[in-house]
């Protein structure tokens, strides 16, 4: 099957908006076996519009279309598709009771000009639109398909997840089978570098990286007539990754590092104390987040003073003289002074300089040190981290779950 995809607006030609609707959606749709050959981009003008559905309803089977389905007069592609299909535009009074009630709930009053986000062709088929307010639409005519999306990423998105890409799967008789795998403590263009040989063999499954602060998850994902031989084609797959990058992977079965850390102490029935600086309570509600929680977690105490590092964790005097609350010494004190302090088998702490002022000659803005403590062992990491103060603490956050998750996951 192959698909064409335009994408509508004069804000993408200008070069005003960056057409990440065409990078989210070639994503997608590239392991699923459909065939994209042509991407146009045209302005909102009837005419161009008008031929670029034309020539791409002629080579194409199915047509996707985003933008233009505002309640403006020069939103118009649900019109010219319409037309160049042959179908009349209709009301349909559900989807307008719909919009008002939409309207209604955000305190808002509807324009008459919305009305025509309400009309379709008779037979098109609606695609619902939680997140805004114009509904997307199929429409089917000779053989072929236009799929209208709306332009805002965050409502194209989700409507393209749910509900294009079943309809594409069904037409096309593909189905596809994906699993994760899950990376913390090497960035994607290390991660791709090294499995550069994978990637460049892939066919069926496919592999697609996803990067968000200091993560990286890959998408593995098989075409395939059944989830049994999908799971078939992905596990070896899934094993290569792990073989290749080692311990970076952290979980191959749709879970977040606080999770796997979270499954990990229940498992084991040991129990854990933070003692947090810079992070200030975000690692206490990294655990705190997920329900039983209570059965491992015993305290967390923010600990942000000199003076409450040394009143309720035994930090010494001397270690902040001398070396300072952010080093080595100190993370370790944390750690191992509230383990003691609570009873429990595991501490861990967090201090550091977030910024965007502070620091010191040899431990600039972002040098953190975090600690894990057992009864066997304390291990101290330091860790140079960027971006501003937000990402430093959500990263230093992550780092002491990541050390956490070593010491304490069976490998
Ligand atoms: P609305 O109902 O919000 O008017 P629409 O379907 O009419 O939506 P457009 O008016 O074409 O969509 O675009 C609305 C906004 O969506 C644009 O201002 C832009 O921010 C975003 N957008 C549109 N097309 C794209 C695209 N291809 N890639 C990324 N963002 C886009």
């Amino acid at each position: 099957m192959i698909a064409e995809l335009i994408c509508v607006g004069t804000e993408l030609l200008m070069g005003q908006i960056l057409n990440t609707n065409a990078h989210f959606i070639a994503k997608e749709l590239a392991p699923s076996g459909i065939d994209m050959y042509h991407q146009v981009v045209v302005g909102d003008n009837p005419t161009r519009l008008s031929e670029a559905v034309q020539t791409a309803l002629r080579r194409a089977d199915v047509v996707l279309l985003s933008g233009g389905l505002g309640p403006t007069d020069d939103d118009l592609t649900k019109e010219t598709v319409a037309e160049a299909m042959g179908k009349e535009l209709v009301l349909f009074e559900d989807e307008w009771k719909k919009l008002i009630s939409w309207f209604t709930s955000k305190g808002r009053t509807i324009a008459p000009n919305n009305k025509k986000q309400a009309m379709f062709p008779i037979d098109a088929i609606i695609l619902p639109n939680p997140n805004g307010t114009a509904p997307g639409c199929i429409m089917e005519a000779d053989g072929k398909a236009a799929i209208l999306m709306p332009g805002p990423p965050r409502e194209l998105q989700p409507m393209f997840l749910n509900h294009v890409m079943p309809y594409l799967l069904k037409r096309s008789g593909h189905r596809l089978y994906s699993r994760e795998v899950r990376i913390f403590g090497m960035g994607e263009s290390d991660v791709t570098y090294r499995l550069d040989d994978l990637i460049k063999h892939q066919t069926n499954p496919t592999i697609a990286p996803y990067a968000k602060t200091s993560e990286v998850t890959l998408r593995i994902t098989a075409r395939c007539q059944s989830d049994e031989e999908g799971e078939a084609l992905v596990t070896p797959m899934i094993e290569a990754i792990r073989e290749t990058l080692g311990d970076v992977v952290y979980d191959t079965d749709g879970h977040e590092l606080s999770e796997v850390c979270h499954r990990a102490l229940i498992a084991s029935g040991k129990t854990l104390a933070v003692a947090e600086s810079c992070t200030g309570g975000r690692l206490a509600d990294a655990f705190i987040n997920w329900p039983g929680s209570s059965a491992y977690l015993i305290e967390g105490d923010v600990t942000y003073s000199n003076d409450a590092k040394m009143r309720r964790l035994g930090v010494r005097k001397e270690t902040l003289d001398t070396v300072g609350a952010v080093s080595e010494e100190c993370a370790k004190e944390m750690a191992e002074g509230l383990r003691k302090a609570a009873g429990t088998d595991y501490a861990l702490s967090t201090t550091g300089y977030a910024g965007p002022d502070g620091g010191e000659p040899g431990k600039p803005v972002g040098t953190v040190f975090i600690a894990f403590a057992s009864e066997d062992k304390t291990v101290v990491k330091r860790l140079n981290l960027f971006g501003d103060r937000d990402r430093i603490r959500h990263s230093a956050m992550l780092n002491a779950l990541d050390l956490l998750r070593r010491n304490i996951c069976t490998k």
